[in-house]
């Protein structure tokens, strides 16, 4: 029977111990990593953090120096790239120039010996929207719709799970914007497992139900990306996931829910709960809070603030109106500049630099890291 005739339905990914040296260098540290099946999850890293290296020894175009990789509990570790159930989608698209559309996705079932393509092809072209494009070369499309064949083309071979690796990196912004949205759809409908890899944090939050942000050829934290960004476990985590603000504190009393720290000149409390620095009475830490979570208040009206907020005063440095948000940087004077941004405010209303503020957010949005760690 024709394999390719059934759909098949997403398998899950198991690394235990997977490790890529190359010579002396380590590109990935040994390391364990499960992808859910028919979850969307994407590998986030700066260039060079081994991500692509990752992806590549789940493809099996890479041998691991050491560990075992699993697909649906089967150790498939030794099974050549074409035996294993994975396609790959890369960013060059590697179509075929000299087919055209229709042939190109037909590859894969024409290679296997299959008879009737057509309406497989069809089906195919419908799913990532081409069907007036069957009979174009692919040269005749932009390059959101090359992207699209290749998606088409490596799924057509119905693998359990598609790997992609920056499979948007050479579209300009608005249509990697659409196509990002694009992907997300198409995965929901064939539900298989996608492994994408990108160095892009807007794009794995957009996409991904699961993001692991890599660093060093090591897996820093992997999580949802909601989870990721309220609760960032390092420093580095925080800094590549959006914006942050650290402030060094010290812990002056944990005998509450939420600790006591001494930071900024004053006092912050940081829920117990929230803190991935060891906590002791005296402890070092830094203390992080997100751009949009903090509000400003005129110092004339501070009284108006209500209690129960973490507060630190400072004087508007730089405002800068940035569309759906106001940028402030503030200076104050025990920690480094602090961005704040925020929306919907009327024109007038804007702070204009030298006006003294008061800053203050629900500690309930503060994260505490170990201050041991490098800023990077
Ligand atoms: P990028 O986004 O730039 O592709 P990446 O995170 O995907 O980065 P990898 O391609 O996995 O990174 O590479 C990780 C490290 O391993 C890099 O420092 C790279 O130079 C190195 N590396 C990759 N392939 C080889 C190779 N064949 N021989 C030697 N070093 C390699």
């Amino acid at each position: 029977t024709d394999p390719s005739a059934t759909p098949a339905s997403g398998g899950d990914v198991r690394l235990t111990g997977i490790s890529k040296t190359y010579g002396s260098f380590t590109a990935v540290q040994p390391l364990d990593l499960y992808v859910p099946a028919g979850s969307f999850f994407a590998l986030l890293g700066a260039s060079g953090c081994g991500k692509t290296t990752t992806l590549r020894m789940i493809a099996g175009l890479e041998e691991p120096t050491s560990g075992i990789v699993r697909l649906a509990d089967e150790d498939i570790t030794a099974l050549p790239p074409h035996k294993r159930p994975v396609n790959t989608v890369f960013q060059s698209y590697a179509l075929f120039p000299h087919l055209d559309i229709f042939e190109n996705v037909a590859f894969g079932l024409r290679r296997r010996g299959v008879k009737s393509v057509k309406k497989q092809v069809e089906e195919m072209l419908e799913l990532v929207q081409l069907g007036d494009f069957a009979r174009r070369r692919p040269q005749q499309l932009s390059g959101g719709q090359q992207q699209r064949v290749a998606v088409a083309r490596a799924l057509i071979n119905h693998p359990r799970v598609l790997l992609l690796d920056e499979p948007l990196g050479a579209l300009d912004l608005k249509l990697r914007r659409q196509m990002q949205l694009e992907l997300k759809r198409i995965q929901t409908e064939v539900g298989i497992t996608f492994i994408h890899v990108t160095h892009d944090q807007e794009e794995a939050m957009t996409m991904a139900d699961t993001v692991a942000v890599m660093n060093g050829g090591r897996v820093e934290q992997r999580g949802a990306p909601a989870d990721l960004y309220e609760n960032p476990g390092t420093t580095f985590v925080a800094n590549f996931l959006g914006t942050s603000n650290l402030i060094e504190a010290e812990i002056t009393d944990k005998s509450g829910g939420d600790l006591v720290l001494a930071a900024a000149g004053g006092k912050l409390s940081l829920p117990a709960d929230r803190c991935s620095a060891p906590v002791r009475t005296g402890g070092k830490l830094l203390v992080g809070v997100r751009p949009e979570k903090i509000t400003l208040t005129h110092a004339e009206d501070a009284g108006t603030i209500p209690d129960g907020r973490n507060r630190i005063t400072g004087r508007i440095a730089d405002s800068s109106f940035i569309g759906v948000s106001t940028q402030y940087l503030i200076t104050t004077p025990d920690c480094p500049e602090i961005t704040v941004y925020e929306q919907n405010i009327e024109r007038d209303a804007r702070l204009v630099p030298g006006a003294e503020v008061v800053l203050h957010w629900n500690p309930a949005h503060t994260f505490g890291l170990d201050a041991t760690q490098d800023i990077d």
